[in-house]
């Protein structure tokens, strides 16, 4: 009797182990399948590599479960990021409770990048140490708030610089500490006769002359030595500025009167001909008298003057 309650009290207790462990297999495979759902990479990563990748995480890297396991992150990391996720990955290993962010962009074994938001923390298990690190695709994100912002300040036709974007960063400089401010010189650049243009070749070929005249400035602006900072905005119709931070007036003087001699030099192809023009010029540099961007802008623009009354195609710094 004592034998077969024992036989049944064991039995029951095989019953209840064999539930458990099926419920737990059960949560496992719940637990795979949810990790699985989830919108965002996970990768379970140990020192050594991944142990485990959900199903985004995999399609972000553009590999199979199978492949990924006993690769590293680091693996899918474009070189130039490796260093800072390295760190990252080391502070992760080291800091339980904690979690850390940044950006980084995947190099994926086809050759293609997405740029995601990787964070990363240490699990709660005993043992060798092992994190987990949730990736978020923020390619398209950043793509939008890019041409947003580009919309925001660049100018439509030719694709300079807006006035916006010109102000603002002139206040960078003009803002400053006066004893560490940089010094800040202005071009102020004006098409010659242009209305002449528009009048024998038609609006159309007036708004090509300005894209060209952008596209050159654009290739110009980079080569202007002291600054690295310098920029060209469309200031309005035929008005342009080139903005040299960290440059005194006698060197944007050489500058703009380089800049003179390329556009002279400049021709556009038409359909029967080519279309040349000159430009004007006006310099002048940042002092207290000024108290604002359009303070300067005031003295460059009366040097501008000058060099139309002067007789066109000319640069004249203001005194
Ligand atoms: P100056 O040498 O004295 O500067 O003579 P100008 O003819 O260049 O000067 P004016 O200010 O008389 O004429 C500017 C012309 O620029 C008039 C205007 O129609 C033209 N303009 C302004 N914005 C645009 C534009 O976006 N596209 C075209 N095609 N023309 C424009
Ligand atoms: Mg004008
Ligand atoms: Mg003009």
């Amino acid at each position: 009797m004592d034998d077969f309650e024992f036989f049944e009290d064991d039995a029951e207790s095989v019953k209840a182990a064999a539930l458990t462990q099926q419920s737990l297999v059960d949560t496992q495979n719940q637990l795979g399948a949810m990790l699985d759902v989830m919108p965002i990479g996970l990768l379970i990563h140990t020192e050594q590599g991944v142990l485990f990748a959900n199903k985004e995480a995999c399609r972000l890297l553009t590999v199979t479960k199978r492949e990924i396991l006993g690769h590293h992150l680091l693996d899918y990391i474009r070189s130039a990021d490796i260093e800072k996720i390295s760190q990252q990955l080391r502070s992760s290993f080291l800091g339980e409770g904690k979690t850390f962010e940044q950006e980084s962009t995947l190099q994926r074994p086809d050759g293609s990048q997405r740029l995601v938001k990787l964070i990363s923390g240490r699990l709660p298990w005993d043992g060798n140490p092992v994190i987990q690190l949730l990736f978020q695709d923020i390619t398209d994100q950043r793509r939008a708030e890019f041409s947003m912002r580009q919309l925001t300040i660049t100018d439509e036709l030719t694709g300079a610089y807006n006035r916006r974007h010109a102000n603002y960063e002139a206040a960078l400089y003009i803002c400053a500490d006066a004893a560490t401010r940089l010094p800040l010189s202005v071009i102020m650049v004006d098409i010659d006769h242009f209305k002449r243009v528009n009048d024998t070749y038609g609006h159309p070929v007036g708004d090509i002359a300005l894209k060209h005249l952008t596209r050159l400035a654009h290739d110009f602006v980079p080569t202007i030595e002291g600054t690295d900072s310098a920029l060209f905005a469309r200031m309005g119709g035929e008005e342009f500025i080139i903005l040299l931070p960290g440059v005194e007036i006698a060197a944007a003087g050489t500058v703009a009167e380089r800049f003179r001699r390329a556009v002279q030099n400049m021709s556009i192809a038409l359909l029967d001909g080519e279309l040349k023009f000159t430009i004007s010029l006006g310099v002048a540099s940042y002092r207290d008298a000024d108290c604002t961007f359009d303070g300067l802008l005031g003295r460059a623009d009366a040097a501008l003057y000058d060099a139309k009354a002067g007789g066109r195609n000319l640069v004249r710094l203001a005194g």
